[in-house]
């Protein structure tokens, strides 16, 4: 009966959790209304009233821009492009720096790579998993431009020592916050901690329109960069009679426009943000608490003066503690109690080991190739490493300690989350069955 399901024995729940979709009624008539409209978009790359995109488009930037509490939203079709245009905006030259997270999701490094600049990838906090602020200051150079900061897992960035770092060497911060909607530092919204903040609406975000991202800013000089970057800048900055040399660094545009459909919906899922993230936190006070009673396993921690948006809910586990079983075989002895079906019946991780591999490790940076055949642009620096053992916190993280789920998500009830707790503590009790 209590034998584990890893080894034979009956799964704790096999029965499906409750599945997990935002998108409703709201949603629907919004996009009906756009297409009866027949203007799925109205964007034109030139000199016109419809540069700035049609009517469902810039309501969505203002409605957005209102709720964070930010002069300037852009929309853009996805959080990558929003990295993308921000990195050009700043005036990025090839074989400057910027400084990024090795723990993080791969565009917000190569965002860097795209205007020729170079990846320096700096470690994380032990506790938060975010830039660690020390780790920043010894990978700073005379080259550096930009540090690239990431709310990970929903906790926003040590925003005062590491802005108050930017302004004593005179860098710009990119704040990306896919993960972070709603999250808050002190009174600010995480996103609109640094120069530019980049949010995702891709479907695996707390809120999503399938694809598509937001841009912020309280730069009037970097929002207007940012729209023509988004819209064919080279194609439009002649018409305007912009032609001074400053003006142009990195004004190749590209097409980076939202449609209608995708920002009509965005806007009714902008006003179930907050409900949303409540009960996301809910459900991770729930969990969180029950789960650090096992003495393996630490709970999330919070940075002071801020709340979090738990994207996913991390923890971390001390195999010391557990008589030398490591995390990854006490992490799948868990997940085999529980119902193989999924929150979104297409996404296969709801529970696992680390989160991406730090990013130098993969095979563009471990190889330098990124654009063509003389390895441009890691060829224009000769002070790089990419080597194993760089950031020791993220791989530690990564490989042994850290591990994240998300068994919270809205949707999820009492009884479903004790079922995940009562997998944990049928694993703990019988871990030296596991083998
Ligand atoms: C999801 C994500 C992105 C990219 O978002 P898209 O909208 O899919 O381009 C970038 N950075 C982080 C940290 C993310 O989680």
């Amino acid at each position: 009966m209590n034998k584990l399901a890893i080894n034979g024995g009956r799964k704790l729940r096999a029965e499906p959790f409750p599945a997990y979709n935002t998108i409703g009624k709201e949603e629907e008539e919004a996009a009906l209304r756009v297409l009866r409209s027949g203007k799925l978009s109205t964007y034109l790359g030139a000199w016109h009233a419809d540069f700035h995109g049609g009517n469902e488009v810039q309501s969505l930037e203002k409605e957005w821009a209102e709720y964070f509490n930010v002069k300037h939203a852009i929309s853009v079709n996805s959080a990558t492009s929003g990295l993308y245009a921000a990195v050009g905006a700043i005036g990025l030259n090839p074989g400057d720096e910027v400084i990024v997270s090795a723990y993080t999701m791969s565009a917000s490094a190569t965002a860097i790579l795209v205007y020729g600049g170079i990846p320096v990838f700096a470690d994380i906090e032990e506790d938060y998993y975010c830039l660690d602020v020390n780790s920043i200051r010894e990978k700073i150079t005379a080259k550096t431009k930009a540090i690239m900061v990431v709310d990970i897992f929903g906790q926003p960035y040590d925003a005062d020592a590491i802005n108050a770092l930017a302004e004593e060497y005179g860098l710009k911060v990119i704040e990306d916050t896919a993960q972070a909607p709603n999250a808050k530092y002190g009174e600010r919204y995480a996103g609109t901690l640094g120069d530019i903040g980049v949010f995702s609406l891709n479907y695996h975000k707390h809120i999503h329109c399938g694809e598509g991202g937001i841009i912020v800013t309280n730069d009037d000089e970097l929002a207007f960069k940012l729209k023509l970057i988004r819209n064919h800048a080279e194609a439009v900055l002649g018409g305007k009679g912009y032609n001074h040399k400053d003006e142009l660094i990195n004004m190749i545009g590209f097409n980076y426009r939202m449609n209608e459909i995708e920002a009509s919906i965005a806007r009714e899922q902008l006003k179930k943000l907050p409900m949303l993230f409540e009960e996301r936190s809910r459900n991770v006070q729930y969990l969180d608490e029950k789960l650090s009673q096992l003495p393996a396993i630490n709970g999330n921690r919070i940075r002071k003066n801020t709340t979090h948006a738990f994207y996913t809910h991390t923890l971390t586990f001390d195999s010391k503690l557990a008589d030398g079983i490591h995390r990854d075989k006490f992490i799948k002895a868990v997940s085999a109690e529980l119902p193989q079906t999924i929150l979104r019946d297409d996404s296969p991780v709801l529970m696992g080991c680390g989160y991406v591999k730090p990013l130098y490790l993969l095979p563009l940076y471990q190889e330098r190739i990124a654009f063509g055949k003389d390895g441009y642009p890691f060829n224009l620096s000769t002070n790089i490493n990419y080597g194993k053992g760089l950031c020791p916190v993220t791989e530690d993280m990564h490989y042994n300690k850290l591990f994240a789920h998300e068994f919270m998500r809205p949707g999820m009830k009492k009884k479903d989350m004790d079922d995940v707790v009562n997998a944990f503590e049928k694993v703990w009790t019988h871990r030296h069955e596991i083998c």
